[in-house]
């Protein structure tokens, strides 16, 4: 018998390239391969890379210069495949720049990658960064029971890929494409799937998640909400998540799911960028500051302990003082629970990138740094108000000590148990009892105890708007 070939995906950027990196491992299982978790000693090794960022597209090229001494170093000849947005947007560039490189395969050619690999074995150097006609989804395989259960009781699903609103800062709509929904049907069967697996939350991913308008089994287009809606039907389902949203889809039916469907998470990640109106109407964002405030205000009354994330980008072309001030204001009117923010990349081919007004390097980082303090402290009193809390924790993973568990709460903290009487896969009730700066702990709520309530009025985040203006 052959030993199996082994298989290591380093992946890099958002969520959709951890599910395209697991379904990537899908389609080579069939052709025998086994996922390791050290490049050194696979026979095939994929980057599936992030171009969102300068920085995060540079990372690829020093990856590669590691991979090229490791094979020089061991002799060895371990195939190198570069996928995601850095090859849909530089597939000839990694050829030239990255000798080491065999195969170039763009994130809508997946299903293609046997294929493809037979032809780079064979000797050929491969750059596949079509659009091809054909569904990569109706060719991609499931995962097998062992490897969704290897994955953890959370997991994704995408279900709408592309996005169309051309924010002028990013290069998304250039190498993902047109956006395009996957059909109910599909989704639902690929759900249904997981959690017989032993899957209890899904997050439904896409980089415009709530634009989903995808076919539904009665021949009409169904929102988002619609769809989580049918999902929260399947049994063993607890917890539905999904991301990113734009604040321009954000409709009346989706903030009413938070009130109406209990599986779907008090969690929301909604991007806004910047809280100048000025900036954002440059940024082609179509949204301004206020109607984002009208947004929130709105999830609040569906929802009362709603918590919200976002993401936010400084020094964008022509990004004056005034226009900063109003997006540290923003920040201190709504309370994040959690942010990510990041300085003006420009990237190739995006209109912001000519603009000729783009902020000094220095100016970028001291308002980023100023930001981000600012980000921090509403973190940490997002999480001191959930000290004494009770809620349900999602058990996913063992802790660094034995007898510990790892799980995430409502709002994707994660809460360290110890000796939980639950195993992986379960949700355990747990009451907070320490918060640290990355992670929080908590002890199983007493069985009788009836202090603890999972949404506390004083929680910084279910105060209404004006409460926080003041
Ligand atoms: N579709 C989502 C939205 O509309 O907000 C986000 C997609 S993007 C993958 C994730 C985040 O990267 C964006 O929300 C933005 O903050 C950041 N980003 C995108 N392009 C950027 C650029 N050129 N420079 C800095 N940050 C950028
Ligand atoms: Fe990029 Fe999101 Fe804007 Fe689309 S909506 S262009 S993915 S930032």
């Amino acid at each position: 018998m052959h030993e199996p070939r082994k298989l290591y995906v380093k992946s890099f950027g958002c969520q959709m390239n951890v599910y395209d990196s697991h379904r990537m491992a899908d389609t080579l299982a069939r052709e025998g391969f086994v996922e390791t978790q050290d490049p050194a000693e696979a026979d095939l090794v994929i980057l599936n890379t992030c171009h969102i960022r300068e920085k995060a597209a540079e990372k690829v090229y020093s990856e590669l210069g590691r991979l090229r001494k490791q094979k020089q170093e061991a002799g060895s000849d371990t195939m190198i495949a570069v996928a995601g947005c850095v090859a849909q947007a530089e597939g000839a560039e990694i050829m030239r720049r990255a000798p080491v490189v065999d195969l170039v395969v763009g994130p809508q050619s997946y299903h293609r990658l046997p294929e493809l690999l037979a032809e780079a074995r064979a000797g050929k150097r491969v750059v596949d960064t079509e659009f091809p006609a054909e569904d990569k989804f109706d060719h991609l395989p499931a995962p097998t029971r062992a490897a969704t259960r290897s994955r953890g009781p959370a997991a994704f699903v995408t279900v709408q890929e592309g996005c169309d609103k051309f924010c002028t800062f990013c290069v998304v709509p250039y190498t993902r494409g047109a956006e395009v929904s996957r059909p109910v049907a599909k989704i639902m069967d690929e759900a249904a799937r997981l959690v017989d697996q032993g899957v209890r939350e899904i997050s439904l991913i896409g980089q415009n998640v709530n634009a989903f308008h995808g076919a539904g089994p009665d021949g009409t287009s169904w929102s988002l909400a619609r769809l989580m809606e049918r999902m929260a039907g399947i049994k063993g389902l607890a917890r539905l998540r999904y991301t990113t949203s734009h604040p321009r889809d954000m409709d009346d039916d989706l903030i009413a799911a938070h009130r109406d469907l209990p599986q779907l998470m008090p969690y929301l990640h909604l991007p806004v960028q910047s809280g100048s109106d000025r900036i954002l109407a440059a940024m082609n964002r179509k949204h301004g500051r206020d109607d984002f405030f009208a947004i929130i205000e709105k999830m609040r009354q569906a929802r009362p302990d709603m918590a919200l994330s976002s993401d936010f980008i400084v020094g964008f072309p022509g990004e004056s003082e005034q226009d900063f001030e109003d997006t540290l204001d923003l920040v201190r009117k709504v309370g994040f629970a959690s942010a990510y923010s990041f300085k003006y990349s420009p990237r190739p081919g995006t209109p912001a990138a000519d603009h000729a007004a783009q902020v000094p390097e220095e100016a970028k980082a001291e308002r980023l740094a100023e930001l981000q303090r600012l980000l921090e402290a509403s973190k940490a009193a997002f999480d001191e108000s959930c000290r004494g809390r009770t809620f349900d924790i999602l058990l996913e993973k063992p802790g660094r000590q034995a007898g510990q568990l790892i799980g995430r709460s409502p709002y994707l903290q994660s809460v360290v148990v110890n000796d939980p009487p639950a195993a992986i896969g379960d949700l355990l009730t747990v009451t907070i009892t320490d918060v640290g700066p990355n992670s929080l702990a908590g002890i199983p709520a007493e069985a009788n105890d009836t202090s603890v309530s999972q949404s506390p009025a004083s929680s910084a985040l279910s105060r209404p708007l004006a409460a926080m203006e003041a």
